[in-house]
């Protein structure tokens, strides 16, 4: 990659992804285990699911040819609970059966007790017509032998754990853990706990940074080695980088990367390896910047993704770049966000030059609401709101246009 420029995020998420080769070392982890984690195997179904034709009611297995007028009388022969198996059924013979339990051979249909009458000497009457195939849930129908049912790439939810249980699968094959050190800069930054806010010296601020990058990379899957606060100094920071770029995969900065005297992260990434992109077209965030820290072997390196001091521009850098950057070293294949089209219940009259993120809220009336500071060291706008509008550079929006929203429920997860 080039020396880096005032990019477009468009064309700077590719060039980061481009850099984001899937980690080596996968891991055999318990089923159990696996939530959130990302399969670095195809899973296969050595099995149908369900495995055979069965019930889906608490009823009566017939033939349906056997109940084409409604009130036919029918000699209940057998019994079938679940977790037992039937035999077959004769012409003018029905099996009390229960859901879950195999359609005996030469049933083809269930009536569902509701609709039948319990006679004396082990009959049954079936009151309503019965068509072929009622309350049988099909061999397969969920899933076939054979069938590829979870692809190499994907990040496992819940769904998916069940679903590979549901084949037999007491362990799976994921990508290894990224491994993330995090470290904050600024002189001002205090850490909570160790100042109560009364004695807060004059020009201190309370490091938030580091508790929601960490709990976001937690997250997304990644083993967080938090190197706390790092001074704004040249030394302390060609040192902190240096050693952290030994034992991991991703250094992840916050603050000291715009162009002030106090700013060295940039400085010192030059000189322990290069910066590939520095400065996107986007607000919050433009200070952004990527690059590889040297490790000591050769040839090696660590990734380097510096994030802007202010709070929100952190966050939603975060959310922008080193989401999808995450998840791509652990293979993930799409890491593409919902934008979903929603009406503007605001105004927003004064476009910016750059892609803004305007942090809102859904209302009732099914639009947006705009929180009213939109200050880039506001955190209070990513806690009220529940979401950003990706707002085009220079676009005005005035109340009634259709925006494009993105939710943090979705973002985060
Ligand atoms: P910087 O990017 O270092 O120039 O910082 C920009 C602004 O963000 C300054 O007002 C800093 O005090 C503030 N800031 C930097 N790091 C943090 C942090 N970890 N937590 C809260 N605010 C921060
Ligand atoms: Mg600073």
């Amino acid at each position: 990659m080039n020396r880096p420029a005032l990019r477009s995020l468009d064309d700077a998420l590719p060039l980061l992804l481009a850099q984001a080769q899937t980690l080596s070392g996968s891991q055999i982890v318990s089923t159990f285990e696996a939530d959130g984690r990302v399969l670095a195997q195809e899973v296969v179904a050595a099995l149908q699911v369900p495995p055979q034709d069965n019930s889906s009611m608490d009823g009566y297995a017939v033939c349906a040819a056997d109940c084409a007028q409604p009130g036919a009388v029918l000699r209940v022969t057998q019994r079938i609970p679940a977790g037992t198996h039937g035999a077959p059924l004769q012409a003018g013979e029905a099996a009390r059966i229960f859901t879950g339990a195999p359609i005996p051979p030469g049933a083809d249909a269930v009536v569902m007790q509701e609709d039948c009458e319990a006679l004396a000497d082990e009959r049954v009457k079936v009151c309503k017509p019965v068509p072929a195939g009622q309350w049988v849930r099909r061999s397969g129908e969920d899933v076939t032998r054979g069938a590829t049912v979870l692809r190499q790439g994907t990040r496992l939810t819940p769904a998916e754990l069940g679903l590979a249980a549901s084949i037999g699968l007491a362990q799976l094959t994921v990508s290894a853990r990224p491994r993330v050190a995090l470290f904050s800069t600024g002189d001002e930054l205090v850490m909570p706990g160790d100042v109560a806010p009364e004695a807060m010296p004059a020009g201190a601020i309370y490091n938030s940074n580091r508790f929601f990058l960490r709990a976001m990379l937690q997250r997304l899957g990644c083993e967080v080695t938090d190197l706390g606060i790092v001074p704004d100094q040249r030394e302390a920071t060609v040192a902190a980088l240096r050693q952290a770029a030994q034992q991991h995969d991703l250094i992840l900065t916050s603050g000291g990367v715009s162009v002030g005297e106090e700013d060295h992260i940039k400085p010192a990434v030059e000189h322990l390896g290069e910066l590939n992109l520095w400065q996107l077209a986007i607000k919050p965030g433009k200070p952004f910047a990527y690059g590889k820290v040297n490790r000591q072997t050769p040839g090696e390196s660590c990734h380097f993704m510096g994030l802007p001091g202010n709070p929100v521009s952190s966050f939603v850098t975060f959310l922008l770049l080193v989401r999808p950057f995450v998840l791509a070293l652990q293979g993930v294949t799409t890491t593409d966000i919902t934008r979903t089209q929603m009406r503007a219940d605001f105004d927003w009259p004064r476009a910016d030059k750059r892609r803004e993120f305007l942090r809102v809220k859904r209302n009732a009336q099914g639009g947006l609401d705009l929180f009213p500071n939109q200050s880039s060291g506001v955190l209070t706008s990513a806690v009220w709101g529940d979401g950003v509008v990706d707002n085009p550079a220079g676009q005005a929006i005035a109340t009634g246009d259709t925006v494009r929203f993105i939710s943090f429920a979705e973002w985060l997860t």
